[in-house]
Parts: structure tokens; sequence; C-alpha cells
């Protein structure tokens, strides 16, 4: 069932260069001209990848790129990696920044929005720039970086705040950077006592997976317990590739869990979502949370309503494994936190509950 990544244009390429994520890097399709050598682009995606890259640069792997179905104008891999006019368009209701989170910064690059815990942005490279990232505003812009400097002062305020417990390595991409840099992170959080768990959010298992080498993988064993968030939007991401690069990290004793942006025309359906997460199950993933897309300028073509995503967990509920469900969340505007929107199966009424269960029958509890 685990498919091998077919090369297409790449295909003399040999398995050392392939294998190296440092390749993928140097040969990422960055510009309209060297997608165009690859792809045969539609009018509007030649129209965006012109005008969109002022606001945010576009950069796909080659392996990422590969996945792309160029005989599909609606592959879902496409649609996230390759811009559309639709990213110029602006609803009256979204801000560059809606979740406020250049003011949630007590120091440059760290969001302390929480009371327990603290989301660092290590840097501002990704492997691919997903279309429909919510940081757009700073993420593949070199100068919203905090270097090592603004890390190493982000590290003191951590130390100094014992109510931290959890901290969370963010960006753009934390694996862009260096094995040794992401292990003097590391080290450096691990060393401070109350901070109790660490999580790295990369996309790099779903857009570059040879990122993830013997030698991180054995080197983050130092750092457990890590928690790695990654980000599958689609059942095609799910390769043999990306799946043994979540192996190698679960075999480090890394948690893996899935964040997945609910998307318009490529996730937005239980039968997607349900094939998705028992493959994440198979790949040692599990699901923990389904983004509402946040109201961020630029990705309104991405955007459904809530009621989509409430129902995608009706459908899940009792259908599947209780482990394939995540939870549905909204991201509150103005900086007002996550929240989950469970599924709506519950009444009160003044003495009784009434629940309906996963076949729709009722049920009634009393308080
Ligand atoms: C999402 C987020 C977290 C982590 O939230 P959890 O619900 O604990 O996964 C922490 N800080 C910020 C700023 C976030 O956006």
């Amino acid at each position: 069932m685990w498919q091998s990544l077919a090369r297409g244009y790449w295909s003399n390429i040999k398995d050392s260069d392939w294998y190296n994520w440092k390749w993928h890097l140097q040969n990422s399709l960055k510009d309209y001209q060297s997608l165009k050598k690859i792809f045969p682009l539609s009018l509007d995606e030649k129209q965006a990848c012109k005008n969109t890259i002022a606001y945010f640069r576009m950069s796909i792997t080659p392996y990422y790129a590969c996945l792309i179905n160029f005989k599909d104008d609606n592959c879902p891999i496409r649609k996230q990696a390759i811009p559309s006019t639709a990213e110029l368009k602006n609803f009256y209701y979204e801000t560059i920044d809606p979740l406020l989170e250049d003011s949630s910064m007590p120091i440059p690059g760290l969001i302390h929005r929480y009371p327990d815990r603290v989301l660092i942005y290590t840097n501002h490279m990704c492997s691919v720039y997903c279309r429909h990232c919510t940081r757009r505003r700073n993420v593949s812009k070199p100068e919203t970086s905090p270097g090592y400097n603004g890390l190493t002062a982000i590290i003191s305020y951590i130390k100094t705040h014992t109510e931290l417990r959890d901290v969370i390595l963010s960006g753009g991409d934390p694996l862009s950077l260096g094995d040794n840099y992401i292990l003097d992170i590391l080290s450096k959080l691990r060393a401070i006592p109350h901070v109790e768990i660490i999580r790295i959010g990369t996309r790099y298992p779903v857009t570059l997976p040879y990122r993830i080498t013997e030698g991180l993988a054995n080197q983050l064993k130092n750092y457990n317990p890590l928690y790695i968030q990654v980000h599958f939007n689609h059942p095609m991401e799910c390769t043999k590739d990306a799946l043994l690069a979540c192996e190698k990290l679960a075999d480090a004793g890394c948690v893996l869990v899935n964040q997945m942006v609910l998307l318009k025309g490529i996730n937005d359906s239980a039968d997607i979502v349900k094939v998705l997460n028992q493959k994440l199950l198979q790949m040692r993933v599990q699901p923990y949370y389904i983004y509402h897309c946040d109201a961020v300028v630029g990705v309104g073509h991405f955007r459904t309503s809530i009621r989509v995503g409430m129902d995608i967990i009706n459908s899940l509920e009792g259908w599947t494994s209780g482990l394939a469900i995540p939870h549905y969340v909204v991201d509150l505007p103005n900086g007002g936190g996550k929240v989950r929107l469970s599924s709506d199966r519950i009444e009160e009424t003044p003495s009784t509950f009434l629940i309906r269960n996963y076949q729709g029958k009722q049920f009634v509890l009393n308080k």
C-alpha cells in the first residue's frame, strides 16, 4: 500500500543527491521560470507566480513536486504548493496577524500567549511554503529570524519564567536549521529544570522526508520527552518515504502527532480525513488537531465554514478508531487562543442531558 515516489523530471539524478536533503533545498522550485520547465501551468498559476511572490515566497522541493498530479487542476498537493491569484484577495474580516502573535511577544521571536507554554519562532525558512501559511506575514522573510543572539535571549527568558513547562519550536521550520544548531537549542532547553516537554513543529516528514537522517534521529534520542508535531493534510502525502521518516523519529522515542489544516477543495470531507488519519496511525502518528483556517489575508479561498469541520468530526465519531479522531480547533481572533469545537451531540435540559450517539439515536442521562 505504500507507494514509492516517481521521480519524473529528476529521473537522472543520482541517488546520493536525491536522498540528500540539502540537494533538494538547493534545487527547490522558487519562481515561474524554474516551474514552467517542469510542469504546464495554468494561466492563473502563471500570473500568481509572478504577482504573489512579493508578499509570500514560493518554494517547492523536487520531492514534493513529484507528488503533484499535473493532469489534475485540483490536485491537493498542487493547491498547497503553487500560488493562485486568489491569494491577492482580501476579505473584510481578514488581517495579516489575526491571532495578534506579533503583539504577544515579550521578546522578538517568542510568543507567550498561554500560562504554561511558549512558542519559539526559530527561523523564517521552510522547505515548501504552504500557500495556506498562517504566519505568511513573517515566514520566508530572512529579517524576521531571531538569529543566534535572539535565540539566546529567548532561552534566558524561558530560564527566568519558571511557570513555563512546555516549549514549542516552530517557525518557519526548525528543521531548516542545521543539526548542530538544533541540538544546541535542545540541550540549552533541556538544561532548564522546569522545562518538562519540548515540541518541534515541522513539515519536513511531509515535504522533504530525507531531512530526517539516521544521524539526526539518533541525536534526538537524547532530548526526550520530545513531541514532533507534523502537518499532513492529505493521504497523497503519506508516501513510503514519509513513512520511513516518521518511523525513524518514532524509533528515536519521539511522540508524533499531526496538525491538519482544514482546507477547502483539499481535505474538507469526512472520507478524506478518515483515510488520512487511518494512514497516519499506521505511520505511528496520532491525529491531534484539525485547525480551522485562520482569518489571515491571502488564504480566504481555502477557508470553509465552521460547520464543515464540525460535521467531519460528527461523521468520524463511532465510525472509526477514536485514535483517528483529532480535536477540531479554532484559534480565536485577537489572540483569544485555541478552542476545541466538539461535535454537537449534547443538549441540556433543566434535569437531563440528551445525547445522540454516532447512529443518531437519542439517549437521556439524568444530571
Ligand atoms: C498553538 C499554540 C500553542 C500550543 O497549544 P496547545 O493547545 O497546547 O497545543 C502554544 N502557543 C501558541 C502561541 C500557540 O499558537
